[in-house]
């Protein structure tokens, strides 16, 4: 089948594409539709064939009950019965909008639609397109995401594309969504009402308005035997190609867990997928990083991460780590699909975090001219286990300076270079917990506790390299003697690296 694709202003909604596309539905098609939450696959809700095609479009089982979509709070009565009384105060403050009610079916709703239960979930959506269609179509427009089941729903109309393409016969294209998340569930039918998913209207939302809500245990822990009360749920929704596991720990550790991880990957020649937001994206130096949106407003970041987890479908990665975000407010949305997208993978960062002592090396000389950044270079060029940032300092620096020159030569000669280096001054701040300090000789060592006192993780470099070879100081002699220091830092920095290795403990 063709798919007609049209474009759609929802602030000058043309009437002709309207009518165009409730034709369709009146006669048992398909158009897929922009509302504020997701796309949804619209279809009449009150025609049994139509759901059946529905459910045959996206490859959904049909057990997996259809959302029926009003654009009038007065047409609740004619698919609902037994409506409660707090509906009333819902509707006022939350439709139009994300959030689905779920009632007693009336009889005019065929079980095609309720995928056999005698419920109803019902919503009326804010975006004008979708409003404007409901109504040509005659009220009641079955909607599910407008996706292949099993893949993010989709946020734009070029993502319903490239799943429905050819399987449906409309797609009306009205940019991209606001929330980018699904609608918040409350079943009505209990008392209290329960929240069976969660979405951009919280529990603490419902509270200001009705007072305390339920919320399906199912959705709180991920080792639940039972089954969730949104048979939807029970499904691996949104999951990406890619093996997705969610680090979680303070955004610190999590950022620290997925550089360990990513570099691990690296190091053994893949790339990982990293899901990262807008203020953690320039931590990451391996692996694919995608940002969904901006930690200072969670909104954005649930506006983005479906069209960033399909991106990663279209990416050459078969891992992707994810940073974890606060469970609330719309938080706890992004959480919940993020978990089902991870099939309930985590890592602990502080796990991963733990495996590595140090992560920064810094070697002490007295000039920062010659040996120190000798030694950082020839650091720089081991494939360690582990990543650190590796630099050198100097006691005595009154003015920034480049390398020694007969120090560049040697390093030339082996086929490295100092070109870029910078000499700079030891600093109270080079004082870290996770830096080890390595001083070139015993001398620069005592003068480091002479003026700062007992450095936690302080050595020469022979002595954590356990070698008791010196290293000459070859200031102002001529260009042999930077020569054989050479050689001793090369051997010195080999067993170094070798002790580095041996503290990574095992493989990631
Ligand atoms: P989707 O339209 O793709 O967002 O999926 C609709 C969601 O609503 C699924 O998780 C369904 O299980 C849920 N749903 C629809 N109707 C009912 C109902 N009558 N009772 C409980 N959950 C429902
Ligand atoms: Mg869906």
């Amino acid at each position: 089948m063709e798919t007609r694709i049209r474009q759609i202003d929802k602030n000058r909604i043309d009437e002709n594409i309207i009518e165009e596309a409730a034709e369709i539905l009146q006669n048992g098609g398909l158009v897929a539709f922009p509302t504020e939450t997701v796309y949804g696959l619209g279809a009449d809700a009150l025609q049994e064939e139509a759901a059946r095609k529905t459910y045959a479009a996206k490859g959904r089982p049909s057990d997996n009950p259809l959302i029926v979509h009003i654009a009038d709070y007065e047409d609740l009565r004619k698919i609902a019965v037994n409506i409660p009384a707090e509906t009333d105060m819902l509707a006022a403050h939350f439709w139009p909008g994300p959030l689905t009610m779920i009632f007693e079916k009336s009889p005019a709703v065929p079980y095609g639609t309720t995928g056999g239960l005698d419920t109803v979930a019902v919503r009326m959506p804010v975006d004008p397109v979708a409003a404007a269609l409901i109504r040509a179509a005659g009220g009641f427009v079955s909607a599910p995401s407008a996706n292949t089941s099993g893949r993010p729903s989709p946020t734009t109309a070029e993502h319903v594309a490239e799943d429905l393409n050819g399987k449906i016969d409309m797609i009306l294209d009205g940019g991209p969504v606001d929330i980018g998340l699904e609608s918040t569930i409350l079943d009505m039918t209990v008392s209290p009402p329960m929240i069976l998913r969660p979405g951009a209207i919280t529990a603490e939302m419902f509270e200001e308005v009705i007072g305390p809500v339920d919320v399906d245990q199912t959705l709180l822990s991920a080792d639940s035997v039972q089954a969730p009360k949104a048979p939807g749920m029970k499904y691996r929704h949104y999951a990406p190609k890619a093996r997705l596991f969610i680090v979680e720990g303070d955004l610190r550790e999590e950022i620290l867990a997925i550089r360990q991880l990513s570099y691990a990957a690296h190091r053994k020649g893949k790339e990982v997928g990293i899901i990262a937001t807008a203020e953690t994206l320039p931590f990451y130096n391996h692996g694919i990083v995608k940002s969904t949106g901006s930690r200072e407003n969670e909104k954005t970041i649930a506006k983005g991460l479906y069209g960033v987890l399909r991106e990663f479908d279209e990416e050459n990665v078969d891992t992707i780590y994810s940073e974890s975000f606060a469970a609330q407010g719309i938080g706890k949305a992004i959480m919940n699909r993020l978990e089902k997208a991870a099939g309930h993978q985590t890592i602990p960062a502080a796990d991963i975090v733990r495996r590595q002592k140090y992560r920064r090396i810094l070697f002490v000389s007295s000039t920062d001219s010659a040996r120190g950044p000798v030694a950082a270079e020839l650091l720089r060029n081991r494939n360690l286990k582990q990543e650190y940032v590796i630099g050198s300092a100097g006691m005595v620096v009154l003015f920034p300076e480049p390398a020694n020159q007969k120090a560049e030569a040697i390093m030339k000669s082996a086929g490295m270079s100092l070109e870029g280096h910078s000499s700079r001054q030891f600093d109270r701040e080079d004082i870290q917990e996770d830096s080890l300090v390595l001083a070139v000789d015993g001398t620069i060592k005592e003068k480091l506790i002479s003026e700062y006192g007992q450095i936690n993780n302080l050595y020469t470099l022979n002595e954590f390299a356990e070698d008791d070879t010196e290293i000459p100081d070859p200031y102002g002699q001529p260009l042999p003697a930077y020569g054989e220091c050479f050689e001793v830092l090369k051997k010195l920095v080999q067993k170094l690296a070798d002790r580095l290795d041996s503290l990574a403990e095992g493989e990631i």
